[in-house]
């Protein structure tokens, strides 16, 4: 059934995908408002220091790049085979798209999305048309005040970057772990600038088996490089010399920084590095923290009691399902995204090709309720910012009645094909 404009939809998150959803529903002609926990792309000023994998190539829409340049004039976009930073992603790309006027008067930072409900039924209503009754969030503003606001459509791009994981054994937090939380760092640290005076000549635990745990043991070894006495011990659960576990599921050629980020890694793992040592097949049991030192009893293969002074915490995120406990929303109890898409996600790359349409995987049994971008994979860290426009694309003509309906192909140049 086609949701005609101007029906309201409101978005919550305004990161990179929520901008672009926004936008899309913008250009179409229904009434869009974006409301943002902090700062527009909250999450990405946070590792705005990391080099990004992606190139340029998939790190902007036709719409967005159109939107820009019919508002700021025409403009010399960066060579679309190199890879930017998150800054220069922001700077250069986000920021200025959410300036536009399409955007700027639709969001409302500082204003964070406490619940999304149904009004007048319960969760446990299941034998009427749920379709009946309004789509409500209750919003929380920065001074603490809350407002109930009505929508016909409701996107959640709230990612999951704000739900770090537990380090302890099967993901629940370490004995001392609650009572420390605060002290340890989960976010990526910038070691080699903001952060440099905080690690340099100083050790530290990082612990975790991604990319975003590596780039951390990369980046502090090339601090311990022109700093001594900087050490690092990186604690991972997988066996050694198997590569960061999310590199194994990436589709390498399309992120073909991620290549030679994995040779880098592979070779810290085979030559080693004298500031290193790695803890392979481990985990984290208890954590300490005695007002100077942090005393970490580790369990596995290298059983041991560490000292030292940063615990660095990189064990993945998980998405927020409290947003949405009063709706009948699916989630596989593996990853924690919708089961359709689990199914989907459980194919090796190549056998999921992106051209495929996105809005079946969509699906999570609420109607005109949709989980786009980062959180629509869940507990997985596989997911690009490229496959959130193909999510945009396809639930708009959904949300249309119009299977034909592709804003990206109208304003496509020969910088980008959408499922190339
Ligand atoms: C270090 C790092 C490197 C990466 N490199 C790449 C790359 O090279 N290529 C690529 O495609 N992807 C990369 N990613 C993945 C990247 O995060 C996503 O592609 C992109 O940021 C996902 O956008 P999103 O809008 O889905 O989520 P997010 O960027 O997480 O944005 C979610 C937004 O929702 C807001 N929010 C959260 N909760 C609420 C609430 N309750 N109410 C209101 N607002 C809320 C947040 O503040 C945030 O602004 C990388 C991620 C990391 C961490």
């Amino acid at each position: 059934m086609a949701i005609d404009t101007p029906a309201r939809i409101a978005v919550i998150g305004a990161g990179p995908v929520g901008l672009e959803a926004a936008l899309y529903g913008r250009y179409l002609g229904y009434d869009v408002d974006l409301f943002e926990q902090g700062e527009t792309c909250q999450h990405v000023r946070q590792w705005q220091h990391v080099a990004m994998f992606s190139t340029w190539r998939h790190l902007t829409s036709p719409l967005g790049r159109a939107a820009i340049e019919s508002q700021f004039g025409s403009r010399q976009w960066p060579d679309s085979n190199t890879s930017p930073t998150g800054r220069e992603w922001l700077e250069t790309y986000l920021l200025p798209l959410a300036q536009t006027d399409l955007l700027e008067d639709h969001i409302r930072t500082h204003h964070r999305v406490v619940s999304v409900l149904r009004t007048e039924h319960l969760k446990t209503d299941s034998q009427v048309d749920r379709r009946d009754w309004t789509l409500r969030l209750v919003v929380e503003d920065a001074s603490g005040g809350e407002s109930a606001i009505d929508a016909d459509v409701v996107f959640d791009t709230t990612g999951v970057w704000g739900q770090p994981n537990w380090l302890g054994a099967g993901g629940a937090p370490a004995l001392g772990e609650r009572q420390w939380h605060e002290r340890i760092v989960r976010w990526l640290p910038d070691v080699l600038e903001t952060d440099r005076e905080r690690f340099a000549g100083r050790r530290t635990l990082v612990v975790g088996g991604g990319t975003s745990a590596a780039t951390a043991v990369r980046d502090l070894l090339q601090l311990a490089d022109q700093e001594r006495q900087t050490h690092v011990t990186w604690v991972h659960r997988r066996p050694r010399r198997e590569g960061p576990a999310f590199l194994l599921t990436c589709d390498t050629d399309r992120h073909r920084g991620i290549s030679r980020f994995l040779e880098q890694v592979q070779e810290l793992e085979v030559s080693g590095h004298p500031a290193l040592e790695i803890c392979g097949e481990s985990w984290v049991e208890s954590i300490t923290w005695d007002s100077q030192k942090w005393r970490v009893v580790l369990g596995g293969h290298c059983e041991q009691e560490w000292e030292g002074d940063h615990v660095v915490a990189l064990v993945g995120y998980h998405p927020d399902l409290e947003l949405f406990r009063e709706l009948q929303v699916d989630a596989s109890p593996v990853w924690e995204c919708g089961m359709a898409m689990a199914k989907w996600l459980e194919q090796p790359p190549a056998q999921r090709p992106l051209g495929a349409a996105a809005v079946g995987r969509l699906d999570r049994g609420e109607p005109d309720f949709y989980i786009l971008g980062a959180k629509s994979y869940g507990r997985r860290s596989d997911f690009f910012y490229w496959e959130g426009l193909l999510q945009i694309r396809d639930l708009f003509t959904r949300l249309g009645d119009r299977a034909d309906l592709d804003l990206y192909a109208s304003y496509e140049s020969n910088w980008d094909q959408l499922g190339t």
